[in-house]
């Protein structure tokens, strides 16, 4: 809505359907319904823009309208066909689910890459996950595939949703630079089959260290499920079983511990 001066006018009240629209993003119901997701804070939108997402809505804090990366913001936002809008610190707060809210919150439209639109010359690099339960987890590796420059994730059966607000999160808005792609394992092995690559599985149980594992692009590196590990269909698959070994006590790493570790090897590899 626009004031008497035609400046659009700030919002207060939470019943504002944009506003309620927003808050129900944080429901991966609504995400599928919508196909839309959060992201929060100015450097994650700003970084959403250097790799072409504008916004489809932008809630950014009054008075803040002139701020130079703000103001790109909401050019973008406009271009783009969405509404940039004027919010209250205490309607952020309400949005963002977060007593210290940032200044801006945008909402952006879901992606993925099609497992069947994966050439295999596109594959230098990725991650596949089966059944991964935890935001943070995901979002962790999310940012550490990105701080590798690998190319994407692969989510295989039944995840977490890469676009929950956790997830966006701890990923700190590296989601917006790598690939995303989810499948079935069944399409998973079938994707496998054709790739003239090597596929790492990781398991507790084998006896092959990590360090000795061919770490050659094309590979695709594959997690287990914080409970249960790869199940055995998975694990056929693989070309290499390998573990890190465990010294103390605890009988295995968390998840996002184990594949950043990985992707270092790999990487450390390719300098070789
Ligand atoms: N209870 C599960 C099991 O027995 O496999 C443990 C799962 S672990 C927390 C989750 C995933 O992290 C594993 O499936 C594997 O992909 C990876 N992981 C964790 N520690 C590892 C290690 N020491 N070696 C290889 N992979 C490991």
């Amino acid at each position: 809505m626009l004031d008497y001066s035609g400046q659009q006018a700030v919002i207060t009240s939470s019943s504002n359907q944009d506003i309620k629209r927003l808050r129900s993003l944080h429901e991966r119901k609504y995400r599928k319904q919508t196909g839309w997701f959060l992201a929060e804070g100015l450097r994650i939108c700003t970084e959403a823009l250097q790799h072409g997402f504008a916004p489809m809505r932008l809630l950014y804090e009054e008075g803040r309208k002139t701020d130079p990366l703000i103001s790109d913001l909401i050019t973008a936002c406009k271009k783009a066909g969405g509404r940039a809008l004027p919010v209250t610190r205490a309607l952020l707060v309400k949005v963002s689910n977060k007593d210290n809210p940032q200044t801006v919150i945008g909402a952006y439209r879901q992606f993925a890459t099609n497992l069947a639109e994966i050439k295999k010359t596109d594959v230098r690099c990725w991650v596949a996950l089966d059944r991964i339960r935890d935001p943070g987890n995901l979002g962790t590796i999310i940012r550490t595939i990105d701080a590798v420059a690998a190319d994407g994730v692969i989510l295989i059966d039944d995840c977490t949703d890469p676009f929950s607000v956790e997830s966006v999160r701890a990923s700190m808005g590296a989601i917006f630079s790598l690939k995303v792609s989810h499948c079935t394992s069944e399409e998973f092995i079938a994707f496998k089959r054709k790739l003239e690559g090597t596929l790492i599985g990781t398991a507790l149980q084998s006896k092959v260290d990590y360090r000795i594992a061919e770490w050659r692009a094309p590979c695709i590196i594959l997690m287990g499920n914080e409970q249960a590990g790869l199940p055995k269909k998975l694990r056929e698959a693989c070309d290499q079983i390998i573990a890190m070994p465990m010294h103390g006590r605890s009988d295995s790493l968390n998840l996002a511990v184990a594949t950043g570790i990985c992707l270092y090897e790999f990487l450390r590899h390719q300098n070789d």
